[in-house]
């Protein structure tokens, strides 16, 4: 780790963000350049808010890398059911679904740790990036220090509320929702994994997952008075009994944070001149479950074999939006798929003929 002191004044490729994105195209591309810095502002942005789910297509990555995850990032207790409730209709099934527990913040200091120590890393936050006539300057900011570095080439892969793509694209906008999540003691609940639904409140799902001891209830939300509908959904989720009134009444941690949704119409964007998107500053997340962690690692890696074959910034960035033409397919099959578990009728049409559903004993 470097402070803000002894860092220098220029780097060949800056990357903002250590997210899942951040730290593997960092650790990617230091098996090619020298001369990288890594900036992360967590430590001054306070935990990021998550689920802490690694589904199937980021374990498929994680393979591809050869990379195993140690014990210590396991959350207990795995669970290979997800149970769906609709709380219009009172509607509940179960499907089988993959998932990994872990705990979110050692899932990306282990990533992280991978970063090899030929890359400078700072804990700072990227204030502001401007473009200059040859690369691009920042402003960071450490807990007492300000500090202004100079690059040649910029990546952002600081997440939903990106930094770059706000100051060097503020026409690029995303639909946005906020996301709500509390903490609560579980000691009497069984657990499970639910995915809820329920239009009146949210045009997005909510979701309530055990975690180490804990019952941890999150939904996304429109950015009009979304406390009140969370606070609706939990009192429906009371009197449906899926969550006791006592469990509900003393929560131990709240959090929030803006979460994207792109468009068939837009919200993706890969970057250009020089600067890059990666990860969910690029719009990468899926707008029908909001699994993000994925897009994450698999834009990383585009980006790196983009910066691997291309001469220069402009073919880099051509290559790049390529290399994520699948993945980008994805997520619009996804905001297709999305009218399916959103549009009340739709759903309940689905959950009644119990397609794909188990059968719980
Ligand atoms: C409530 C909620 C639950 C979710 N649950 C899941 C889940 O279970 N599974 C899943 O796959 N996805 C989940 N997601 C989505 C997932 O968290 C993200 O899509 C994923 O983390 C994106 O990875 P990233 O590396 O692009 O960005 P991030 O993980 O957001 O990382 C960005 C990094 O940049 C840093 N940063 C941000 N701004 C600055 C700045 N100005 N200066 C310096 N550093 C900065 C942050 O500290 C952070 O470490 C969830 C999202 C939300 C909101």
């Amino acid at each position: 780790m470097k402070t803000a002191n002894n860092l220098r004044a220029h780097y060949s490729t800056v990357i903002v963000g250590a997210g899942p994105a951040g730290s593997t195209l960092a650790r990617r591309l230091a098996s090619k350049e020298k001369d990288i810095l890594l900036i992360d502002g967590g430590a001054l942005r306070g935990e990021k808010v998550c689920a802490g789910l690694i589904s199937p297509d980021a374990q498929d990555l994680l393979a591809r890398y050869d990379i195993t995850l140690p014990g210590t990032v396991l959350s207990s207790p795995q669970i290979f059911s997800v149970r769906t409730i609709d709380l219009a209709t009172h509607q509940t099934r179960h499907y089988r679904r993959s998932y990994i527990n872990i705990d979110r913040a050692k899932f990306d200091a282990f990533l992280l740790s991978l970063v090899p120590d030929t890359v400078d890393i700072v804990p700072a936050l990227c204030l502001r990036a401007e473009r200059e006539e040859n690369g691009f300057s920042l402003v960071l900011k450490t807990r007492d220090v300000e500090k202004k570095v100079f690059c040649d080439r910029l990546v952002g892969a600081d997440g939903a509320s990106s930094v770059i793509r706000k100051c060097l694209f503020p026409n690029k906008k995303v639909k946005r929702y906020v996301a709500i999540q509390q903490s609560f003691a579980a000691e009497t609940e069984d657990p499970y994994y639910s995915c809820v639904f329920d239009s009146a409140t949210s045009p997005s799902c909510s979701w309530i997952f055990f975690k180490d001891g804990m019952l941890v209830f999150g939904g996304a939300f429109e950015n009009r008075n979304p406390r009140e509908a969370f606070e609706a959904q939990k009192a429906k989720l009371v009197s449906l009994g899926t969550v006791s009134e006592k469990i509900f009444k003393s929560p131990i941690k709240t959090q929030a944070c803006t979460v994207l949704r792109p468009k068939l119409s837009g919200g993706m964007f890969t970057g250009a001149g020089g600067a890059f998107l990666i990860g969910e500053a690029a719009g990468f997340i899926s707008p029908s479950s909001l699994e993000g962690i994925s897009y994450a690692l698999a834009s990383a890696e585009a980006l790196f074999e983009a910066f691997s074959h291309a001469e220069g910034s402009r073919q880099a960035q051509h290559l790049y939006k390529c290399k994520t033409f699948k993945l980008r397919l994805k997520i619009g099959l996804k905001c297709l798929k999305r009218p399916f578990m959103y549009d009340p009728l739709l759903r309940r049409l689905i959950l009644a003929s119990g397609i794909g559903s188990i059968k719980i004993k």
